[in-house]
């Protein structure tokens, strides 16, 4: 018994200081659950000066508030400084008002937004945007260099950004100057500070100021994902839905691996009666081709351009009005070759990835503006100037080669039978016809954007 008692009074003791220690470790946690629950979200502080009013952003990342909240205290700071050696407003007050946005739509990446906006005398109020970007994944904060491929895709994004804001300003009669917009979208980190992953493609907001004149407030474009393809790494993207059309490319590339290849290409099409007398052809030899179309005529061809797509034919571009690029400004390069390409995708719902520019005419500002495979050709069959098929296929047999590139023009009938009559003579030889598509997949080259491609070696 008196072992049980003392025993039993022990155990109270003990558990005293058990249940004592729960308390105390629960008035803890209750207690910093408290001063958690008391950060400030909102602060309005108002004198017959000035208004402060900050919506303090919330969010789960410690990290992320610990930037934005450092930022906006030191905004503040400099305010108030500001003020204090002002005298007060007659009619309204000067103010500093915080305000943010969170996005949050795409792989693991929250993107918050400041906007302060202050007045402190003159004109009109002095807007200050930040962004901060944080992954949810790593736990970290990123920003736009994170998303870059490599240091030089900042060139290749600023030269995309610059034709979006034009097609911005002229679509909405802006008249933004050149110079400006070049400048507002120099190689800097900090140019591109705001953006967005949106479901259309990668949205970015320049603030008031950055980029044209004041008037024009906030300026956003989007640039489609597919257009990003090798500026912002792969796994950011989220590419549009693609074929619309099925392309019947069933061709088992194994056949040809013993083969001689040669890639016949035509420039300047479609048209009507050369286009179609190839295609209609082509299966008489295995043969399958490359065509360099221009913008411009390809609204007038469709059913054409998507009878040679779907055969599995290779659709290049070939610029919009067979411009000589290196006599036109960056915008200009950009509205031939993106124009030709959205023009393209939207009939064969495909990208196109090679670009024939006229002449053979490039320099590698216009590739890094392009991002696209630059073909050109080793066998000029000038067929253009001679319309004579024998001659046209004379030449190609007589100067064949394993990974030749043939140029020829669509629009002349004589060149089609030309290329027909080689087919002919060159399947004997063992050669095999191929688009520059199938002739990379089957030699296994890794293409290179700053390379010009004569041959397929
Ligand atoms: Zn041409």
């Amino acid at each position: 018994m008196i072992l049980k008692k003392r025993y039993k009074i022990r155990l109270t003791k003990f558990g005293k200081l058990f249940f004592s220690g729960i308390f105390g470790l629960t008035v803890l946690i209750l207690g910093l659950a408290f001063i958690n629950h008391q950060r400030v979200f909102y602060e309005k502080d108002e004198n017959k000066n000035y208004i402060v009013e900050i919506n303090y952003p919330k969010v789960k990342s410690k990290q992320l508030l610990a930037y934005t909240d450092d930022y906006i205290k030191n905004k503040k700071k400099e305010f108030k400084e500001e003020i204090s050696m002002e005298e007060p407003l007659n009619s309204s007050k000067y103010e500093f008002k915080a305000d943010y946005k969170v996005t949050d739509n795409n792989n693991n990446i929250l993107g918050l937004h400041l906007n302060i906006s202050e007045y402190t005398g003159g004109a009109h109020h002095v807007r200050y945007d930040k962004s901060y970007y944080y992954n949810k994944e790593s736990d970290e904060i990123v920003s736009i260099k994170d998303f870059l491929e490599k240091d030089t895709s900042l060139d290749k994004l600023a030269n995309l950004s610059y034709y979006y804001v034009m097609k911005y300003s002229d679509d909405n009669n802006l008249n933004f100057d050149k110079e400006g917009v070049k400048e507002g979208l120099s190689f800097n980190l900090n140019n591109f500070e705001h953006f967005n992953f949106i479901d259309d493609g990668l949205e970015f907001i320049f603030p008031p100021y950055q980029i044209a004149y004041y008037a024009a407030g906030e300026i956003k474009i989007v640039i489609p994902y597919d257009e990003l393809n090798g500026i912002i790494k792969n796994k950011y993207l989220k590419y549009s839905k693609k074929n619309n059309i099925k392309q019947d490319n069933n061709r088992n590339l194994k056949e040809f691996s013993n083969k001689k290849l040669i890639a016949f290409t035509f420039d300047d099409g479609p048209s009507y009666i050369g286009t179609n007398k190839l295609l209609d052809n082509l299966d008489k030899y295995n043969a399958r081709v490359t065509f360099f179309v221009l913008g411009s005529r390809v609204e007038n061809y469709k059913d054409t351009l998507t009878k040679a797509y779907k055969m599995g034919n290779t659709i290049g571009n070939h610029t919009y009005s067979h411009s000589n690029l290196l006599k036109l400004d960056n915008y200009s390069v950009m509205d031939e070759i993106k124009k030709t390409n959205e023009t393209i995708k939207n009939i064969t719902g495909s990208e196109t990835i090679y670009l024939r520019p006229p002449y053979g005419n490039i320099n590698s500002d216009i590739k890094n503006i392009s991002n696209m495979y630059t073909i050109l050709w080793d066998l000029d069959t000038e067929d253009w100037k001679n319309k004579d098929k024998d001659r046209i296929a004379g030449y190609i047999v007589s100067n064949a080669h394993d990974g030749a590139i043939v140029l020829l023009h669509d629009l002349y009938e004589t060149s089609v039978d030309g290329a027909l009559l080689a087919m002919e003579r060159l399947e004997k030889e063992g050669y095999a016809f191929v688009t520059i598509d199938e002739m990379i997949k089957i030699k296994d080259i890794q293409l290179d954007i700053n390379k010009n491609y004569y041959q397929i070696k």
